[in-house]
């Protein structure tokens, strides 16, 4: 028996079941099948972040706005450690411009800002941008 793990969809949302050994083989979601593991950063809406923290993966979430120059330079970053955590955690940007009212849910007063959620809950939080191997050491620290 293989361990499997439970993983929303971050396109439908929908919880897939998905066997460990094939978290790295780009799983498609059994209802919409699109790549529920693509290895690059998700876009996050208000509607499904309660969907999003679910699941067994920790989830880390960049918040950012496209006005905000230390975000954009901070995005090739972010979607290099997509690709090295693919199956270990899942990453995800929230558009704080399109989606205020999860921004103010968060606690976000200044951008960008870094969240990882473990088990449906926040166990870390990082203001302003981090160089490849700092983000990876940060998340180290936290068991990712
Ligand atoms: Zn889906």
């Amino acid at each position: 028996m293989s361990e499997s793990l439970l993983i929303p969809c971050p396109y439908c949302n929908g919880l897939n079941r998905i066997p460990a050994e094939r978290l790295a083989d780009a799983p498609r979601c059994g209802r919409c099948k699109q790549a529920v593991m693509s290895g690059a950063p998700f876009e996050l809406s208000g509607a499904a972040f309660a969907s999003q923290l679910k699941g067994d993966l920790p989830l880390l979430v960049d918040v950012w706005a496209s006005w905000c120059g230390p975000c954009r330079a901070f995005a090739p970053t972010f979607e290099q450690a997509a690709s090295q955590l693919l199956g270990r955690c899942r990453l995800a940007k929230l558009d704080s411009e399109a989606h205020p009212q999860l921004a103010g849910q968060l606690g976000i007063r200044s951008i960008p800002s870094l969240i990882l959620f473990k088990n449906g809950v926040e166990a870390a939080r990082q203001s302003g941008a981090m160089a490849l191997p700092q983000l990876l050491a940060w998340l180290g620290q936290h068991g990712i």
